[in-house]
């Protein structure tokens, strides 16, 4: 039985989330925030710093962007919640007047511990071999001081919340569902995360549903936490790689929350969707879903199959500011190498093509792969401008496609034009 505290009625009257077409379990809805309108399915750029690196909020507009992410551990370390309030909050503060997305801190704690069991460095996948540029939302400053040897100081989870060490300076900080909620309400997003304990992969059963369990309670305690009235709480579903907890954990969520979200560990990609395909059953049909932290494209295709509405992840910038750049099917994009040209190489010194011939974006119509590899060689931040300039175009422009396939019923085809290109 539903205990759904009396701020959550009232928040869910600042919001509204309509399905407009289905097509079999892909859906085409839309999302209205206090900020405007989120038309999905689609992709939200992460701004870990309350940036999406290199990109004015000018070019996220022209983009055709419509929600950015901003990241509270980092935020509350650096400037503190109380300065982004001071300076009006996360959308003045940011210059972003559209809708607005805040995590919880609970994956970069998870980060900051877990993740260092057995001195092995986890993701969210236990089989991950790209573990650096596929899945966590830490800045690379973060990853180069793990690498030298990581002389951080583990994080330690109790009952109450986690204490950990800042990346920045070593201080010692403590979130618990009600600070990390305080954090998010000063900074002031549209939606906002509940606190949530995340499982390492490696878990077993035991330990994994003792961790959901404590999930489970920091999530009411979360949404017990909520004064302000304005933002509406993603709950999160966690249990692994286990088909009775994440059964168990999505039931639950959906009872207490009126925006759902699945967060947590999974072996593989092939487990991942199996998790989503466990899941969506349990979720009432009238609120968005949100897959928290990943979004290759493959898995776009395969989450909006599933029923998923919203993706965020690091990839599309990270990988923009190495070089690595989205190429469509025509090009050569396959899923074999992740619909990515690495315009650094030689081969692309003097290339007189745009990074992927036939797209509209402001780089791709003004500039040459030779003229980007230059700028690469020569260190020049344009560089990695244009680069995350055309990423973020690639994924937006895809998740358009998507949405309009839905409407006209042709959803699948378009996947089989994407999944095919592998040879
Ligand atoms: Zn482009």
């Amino acid at each position: 039985v539903a205990v759904v505290p009396s701020t959550v009625i009232e928040v869910i009257k600042m919001f509204r989330f309509e399905v407009l077409a289905i097509d079999r379990k892909a859906r085409r809805a839309r999302l209205k925030t206090p900020h405007g309108t989120v038309e999905t399915p689609n992709f939200v750029p992460v701004g870990t710093q309350a940036t999406v690196k290199s990109l004015t909020p000018r070019d996220l507009r022209e983009i055709g962007v419509q929600m950015i992410l901003a990241n509270t551990y980092h935020l509350h370390l650096r400037p503190g919640e109380e300065v982004v309030e001071k300076l009006g909050g996360l959308h003045k503060f940011a210059a972003w007047n559209g809708p607005l997305m805040t995590d919880s801190g609970g994956f970069q704690v998870f980060s900051l511990g877990v993740a260092q069991e057995d001195g092995k460095k986890l993701s969210k996948f236990s089989n991950s071999n790209s573990y650096k540029e596929q899945i966590s939302d830490l800045d690379e400053h973060f990853y180069r001081q793990l690498s030298k040897g990581g002389s951080l100081k583990k994080a330690k989870v109790d009952e109450e919340g986690v204490t950990f060490y800042s990346h920045l300076d070593g201080t010692q900080h403590i979130f618990t569902p009600e600070t990390s909620i305080r954090i998010q309400e000063k900074l002031g997003a549209d939606l906002i995360v509940c606190f949530d304990d995340h499982e390492s992969p490696i878990w077993n059963h035991r330990q994994t549903e003792a961790s959901m369990q404590r999930s489970h309670r920091w999530s009411i305690e979360s949404l017990r936490a909520q004064k302000r009235k304005d933002q509406l709480m993603y709950g999160v579903t966690h249990g692994g790689v286990y088909e009775d907890l994440r059964k168990e954990s999505a039931k639950l969520i959906d009872d207490h929350f009126a925006a759902v979200s699945i967060g947590g560990a999974y072996t593989s990609k092939e487990i991942l969707y199996q998790v989503i395909d466990w899941s969506l059953p349990h979720f009432d049909g009238n609120k968005p879903r949100h897959l928290l932290g990943i979004a290759e494209i493959i898995d776009l295709f395969n989450g909006v199959e599933r029923g998923m509405d919203l993706f965020d992840c690091v990839a599309a910038t990270r990988r923009a500011r190495h070089g690595s750049i989205y190429i469509s099917p025509k090009n050569g994009g396959t899923i074999k190498n992740n619909f990515i040209i690495q315009v650094t190489n030689e081969k692309y010194k003097g290339d007189e093509e745009p990074l992927d011939p036939g797209c509209q974006c402001y780089t791709c119509t003004n500039f040459s792969r030779g003229y980007i590899n230059h700028l690469f060689k020569a260190n020049e931040l344009l560089g990695m401008r244009l680069t995350t300039y055309h990423n973020i175009y690639f994924v937006t422009e895809l998740m358009r496609d998507i949405r309009e396939a839905i409407e006209a019923g042709w959803f699948y085809r378009l996947k089989e034009i994407w999944v095919r290109s592998s040879p």
